[in-house]
């Protein structure tokens, strides 16, 4: 294995371990005498916690017990069992993961878990074993008793087959059974022993065939701008490339990590969590066969363990993979890149909350080597990081092939309900768009903006709507199995045959869900084969790819969905796309509901056209004036940068300041009031030189979730330092005056304030 010197404590010892819990310090534990095997840094133990065993990880070796340990060295307790020899975390990822916990104000225990695959924990992932055959000599033994027929085709079988298969392969592909395999083990020409297995992801699938295209004029300026950068030893640079949709992005990216396996480095792929799609994750082991680990959610938990098995062996060594991949254990690692950078997917939106993108930028910092964010929509931070300077800019300012982009029209809905007397899901004028891209024989998207969408039910006597007991946010109506569902907890009850607050039976259905959409669109079009892809219903492993790749083969004529189908895909036959109800994100009260508008319809319109025929963008909107939607529409990055850039200064908004944001949590209203009012005295009392600006406690925009209250105080501060140094004080003091800080929950960056 191609790690760095083994570092070994000397048995026995002590070792400083931190634990997946929320407490920002390590813990000593005594190694006991006769534990046998090595402890090396990075390597999972069983310890004792509290009354529970919990798994750490080992961030400190010594053979003394250090001398500012304070407490009574018979208290320390023992570890239980080394978990592994060979750790899984490497010490470049050790260092990562340290400086990640730091500048989130997270725990480092807890992001070392959440660095490593899920499940890895616990004793269901395991390594796969499996019988195999294999030859030792063609030698027959004294007895010179001639082989069978049967042993002959084994032998030739196996010696095919480099000597070694797997025992069901050999039963199956010579046709035999298991007792002349076992003659041949007794006769010592064959050994059958137990294999471990890697699960391969892709088993069976089809592959492309490789397309060997020649770069554009401004791939290749591109392409070169990095290669010459990952040539130059060990020195760390970013890049920005910002490329249209459909501008040969993604093949600049795969030349590019060629580049860095011919220069004797790794290379780290970062994509959003929905994007992965089957057809691209082909595509790499076209290219890059074994060469390439993927890693995201669709993986059962035991291929993802054997997939980074392979990464931390080395015999992998281009990862693709979702936010979590950023913490592959590759080695010599000389090229990072994030596609789709301004992707909320990158964000950990629990605790230990962090960005995939900025900790890669930090990676490629730390590990000397290259990162390019790449996107057709830059967020605002990262164009304001190449505007000034931080960042090179690469721009791809074209549609490969000539293309223009797809020509994007707004629909208003208000013309649209004056017309029809009554709220209308799908406007006229998509329909018929809909029938004339049909009868073309070209295909066509509909999306909604959000999951299951805003289906609800309403009283029409008393005006009431049906609200989560736990969360008091409305409730989803879920037509398929009848219920009503709280997409923040998950609460779900059936729908009431008559209004709880009144008893009035007038129940009304309120908004459109990606079922009610599809069953609207295939009554109009009964000829037309719909489908929809959306979380709700495509929970198990593999369904949505399915439809995928019957969408992307012609199987399918319009796919309805969520923004899952919106980025990423590239299915040439699709030439116009409608989106529904753009508008639920402008309406959120959100510091980028406005980028992430501009966002969506930029990627959707991305999704039209990207054959050889021209596309088409519907969008159905109330407030077609909103410049979110003016400048979407044209596609025109710059100027919607500019008029939003504007509005984040004014208010004190990245990339302007630091943000962070505190909730404070707790069923007891008055409990969660009476912490944050001393935990804002205590931001005000390390406030001195007055540096930051602090808001709040005020109840959060969802005020209530899971049965908790929510209180939130923002602080806008001038620089991270400033804000790190304000947070750290004023935590500590908060402590002494009787806040308890396990309501307290820190987001540093938070990419929303709700
Ligand atoms: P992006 O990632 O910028 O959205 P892609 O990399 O998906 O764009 O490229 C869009 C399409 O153009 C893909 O079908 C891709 O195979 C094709 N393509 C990319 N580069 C070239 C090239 N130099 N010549 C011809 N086709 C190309
Ligand atoms: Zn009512
Ligand atoms: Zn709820």
């Amino acid at each position: 294995m191609p790690t760095s010197k083994p570092i070994t404590s000397p048995l026995p010892g002590y070792i400083e371990a931190v634990l997946p819990v929320p407490l920002r310090r390590a813990f000593t534990y005594r190694v006991p005498e006769g534990m046998g095997g090595m402890i090396r840094l990075g390597a999972r133990l069983k310890l004792p916690f509290g009354r529970r065993n919990l798994t750490g990880y080992a961030v400190g070796l010594h053979s003394e017990l250090p001398a500012d340990v304070q407490i009574d060295e018979s208290k320390i307790k023992d570890v239980i069992e080394v978990m592994d020899d060979e750790p899984l975390i490497t010490p470049e990822i050790l260092k990562l993961t340290q400086w990640t916990a730091d500048y989130y104000a997270s725990f480092w225990g807890e992001m070392l878990k959440a660095a490593l695959p899920a499940g890895i924990n616990s004793d269901k992932v395991r390594p796969q074993r499996r019988k195999a055959v294999r030859l030792l000599s063609t030698v027959t033994d004294g007895e010179d008793k001639p082989l069978t027929d049967q042993q002959q085709w084994i032998i030739d079988l196996l010696t095919a087959n480099g000597g070694k298969m797997l025992f069901t392969d050999v039963i199956e592909q010579a046709d035999v059974g298991a007792s002349p395999i076992n003659t041949l083990a007794k006769r010592g020409i064959v050994e059958v022993y137990v294999q471990d297995v890697m699960r391969d992801p892709l088993v069976g699938a089809d592959f492309p065939d490789r397309d060997d295209f020649t770069l554009t004029d401004e791939q290749q300026a591109a392409l070169d701008s990095i290669t010459s950068a990952l040539k130059t030893d060990s020195m760390f640079k970013a890049f920005l490339l910002h490329g249209v949709t459909g501008s040969g992005k993604t093949e600049v990216y795969i030349r590019a990590m060629q580049c860095a396996l011919e220069a004797g480095r790794s290379a780290l792929m970062l994509v959003p969590e929905i994007a992965l799609t089957p057809v691209f994750s082909r595509r790499l082991r076209t290219i890059f066969g074994s060469n390439v680990a993927i890693l995201h959610s669709n993986l059962s938990q035991g291929e993802r363990f054997d997939e980074w098995r392979r990464i931390r062996r080395g015999d992998a060594r281009i990862v693709i993979g979702t936010r979590s991949a950023v913490f592959a254990p590759l080695e010599n690692i000389g090229l990072l890149i994030v596609d789709e950078e301004h992707d909320s997917s990158y964000r950990q939106h629990e605790s230990p909350f962090y960005n995939a993108r900025d900790v890669a930028v930090m990676r490629a910092h730390f590990a000397g080597a290259i990162v390019v964010l790449g996107s057709a929509t830059p967020a605002m931070e990262s164009f304001y990081n190449a505007q000034t300077g931080k960042y090179t800019y690469l721009r791809l300012p074209d549609r490969i092939g000539g293309l223009g982009l797809a020509e994007a029209q707004l629909i208003d809905m208000r013309e649209v309900f004056k017309q029809a007397g009554k709220d209308v899901a799908l406007s006229p004028e998509l329909l018929e768009a809909v029938k004339a891209t049909h009868a073309k024989g070209e295909q066509v998207i509909i999306l909604l903006n959000r999951r299951g969408f805003s289906q609800f039910v309403l009283c029409r006597t008393c005006g009431e709507t049906m609200k989560c007991k736990n969360c008091d946010i409305t409730l989803t109506f879920h037509r398929r199995d009848s219920k009503l569902i709280c997409h923040y907890c998950n609460y779900r009850e059936k729908v009431p045959k008559v209004c709880p607050h009144c008893q009035s039976e007038y129940l009304y259905f309120v908004g459109e869900g990606t079922e009610n959409i599809a069953d609207q669109l295939a009554k109009t079009f009964p000829a037309m084969k719909i489908a929809r892809v959306d979380r709700d219903t495509m929970s198990h492993k593999g369904e949505i790819d399915e439809v995928l790749l019957k969408f992307a083969g012609g199987g399918l004529d319009l796919l309805v969905g969520t923004q899952m189908i919106a980025k990423g895909h590239d299915f040439p036959n699709v030439t116009l796309v409608g989106v529904i109800s753009v508008d639920i994100g402008l309406g959120l009260p959100d510091l980028r509901s406005a980028e992430r508008t501009f966002q969506l319809i930029t990627q959707v319109a991305g999704r039209s056209g990207r054959g050889t025929k021209a596309g088409k963008v519907l969008i159905q909107t109330y407030y077609p004036e909103h410049y979110a939607l003016r400048h979407a529409r044209k596609q025109d990055y710059d100027g919607f940068y500019k008029e939003e850039i504007k509005f984040r200064e004014r208010l004190g908004y990245p990339p302007f300041f630091v943000l962070a944001s505190i909730m404070i949590k707790h069923r007891d209203l008055a409990y969660a009031s009476k912490n944050a009012n001393v935990l804002r005295r205590s931001l005000d009392a390390a406030n001195t030189a007055r540096n930051a600006r602090i808001l709040g406690p005020a109840p959060a925009s969802l005020s209530r979730l899971k049965n908790e209250y929510r209180l939130q105080i923002i602080i806008k501060a001038v620089n991270r330092r400033s804000l790190r140094e304000t947070l750290d004080i004023a935590l500590a003091d908060a402590e002494t005056h009787g806040c308890d800080l396990r309501t307290v929950n820190v987001e540093i960056d938070p990419v929303n304030l709700m």
